[in-house]
């Protein structure tokens, strides 16, 4: 071949050499992310129209620097990039970690910044490759799931409480019954503890002849003052219609008579019907004996309250048994 010949064919060559290194850069400039390489001393040989754009660097400038020239980096950063840079390339491992980008537009954008050191086996030339993938949407989505998650586990929560709750008396429902740490409370107890059973006294009476309403308000007014004669640790609990238990943790069989007359007396003294009749409560009280099960115990306090009411009413029984 003439050497005119072989000048054209290179020249060939280059041009087409050219076209696919331009194509090359034009299809990384399409890209969305912004991705740089670097050379084997960690100076930039590459960033793509994205990289350039976020931390509005130009190409013709900053292509052949390294990371210790960039002016809009604190000194400190710089060194520590160049030193994680150097190291990637020597190793060729790689890195990928979430960090918070001051971008070109004034914001600060978290982001995924993965980079990795290159060895071309073919060529022998050592370098770097950087993506950072901007996760501002992500995180902004990441916080708003969390911070509704946390909305929900509150409203949970107040359900949760809100379904021990008898609506009509504001005092616990049965629902506490099924829970252990009922029985664990007065077995785990250092002292005694006592409970109390209540039954309204004719009570249908005031349905028959009040209504179902003005039934209601007496019930709930009863409840006031149970609630009122209740310590932190004690447990109010509403038993069936006008059944009311009370579990007075740390009490002696005599402090929680002392509570059952007073609950008895105000019962009497505050609760008038519009004929001016009071309201009276039987309640029968014991000691909750540790060795039995709820429901035995339960049974002892029912007993002392069918004593109360056979007795006549309007009183407080606590028998052994
Ligand atoms: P005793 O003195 O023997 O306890 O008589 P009592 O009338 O209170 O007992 P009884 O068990 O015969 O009647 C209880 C009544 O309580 C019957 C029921 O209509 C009424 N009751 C139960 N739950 C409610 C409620 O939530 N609201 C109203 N208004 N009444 C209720
Ligand atoms: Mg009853
Ligand atoms: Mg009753």
């Amino acid at each position: 071949m003439a050497a005119s010949d072989k000048e054209k064919q290179l020249k060939k060559e280059l041009r087409q050499l050219r076209k696919q290194y331009d194509f090359l850069v034009a299809a990384l400039d399409n890209l969305p992310n912004p991705i740089f390489m670097k050379d084997e001393e960690a100076k930039f040989l590459f960033f793509n129209k994205r990289y350039a754009e976020a931390f509005g660097m130009k190409r013709e400038e900053y292509v052949g620097k390294s990371v210790l020239d960039l002016e809009y980096l604190p000194p400190v950063d710089r060194e520590r990039y160049q030193e994680e840079d150097t190291a990637l390339i020597r190793s060729g491992e790689e890195v990928s970690y979430e960090k918070d980008f001051d971008f070109a537009d004034g914001e600060v954008h978290p982001s995924l910044y993965w980079s990795k050191g290159v060895h071309d086996p073919v060529s022998g030339a050592q370098g770097l490759i950087g993506e950072i993938v901007d996760i501002s949407k992500e995180r902004h989505l990441r916080e708003s799931l969390n911070e509704s998650l946390e909305k929900l586990r509150l409203t949970n929560l107040k359900l949760e409480e809100m379904n021990k709750i008898d609506a009509g008396t504001g005092v616990y429902n049965r629902t506490l019954l099924n829970k252990k740490s009922l029985e664990m409370t007065y077995r785990k107890s250092r002292g005694e503890s006592c409970a109390l059973m209540a039954d309204l006294d004719h009570f249908k009476r005031v349905n028959d002849l009040y209504g179902h309403i003005k039934g209601d308000e007496v019930l709930s007014q009863f409840a006031e003052i149970l609630k009122s004669e209740c310590r932190e640790k004690d447990v109010p609990i509403r038993y069936g219609g006008e059944e009311f238990l009370l579990f007075l943790n740390d009490a002696s069989l005599e402090s929680g008579l002392q509570v059952a007359e007073r609950i008895r007396a105000r019962c009497e003294k505050e609760i008038r019907l519009p004929d001016g009749d009071p309201i009276t409560v039987s309640i029968g009280v014991a000691l909750m004996d540790a060795k039995k099960n709820l429901q035995d115990n339960i049974r002892r306090l029912d007993d002392n309250l069918y004593l109360a009411k056979h007795r006549g009413r309007n009183r407080v029984v606590a028998e052994e048994g």
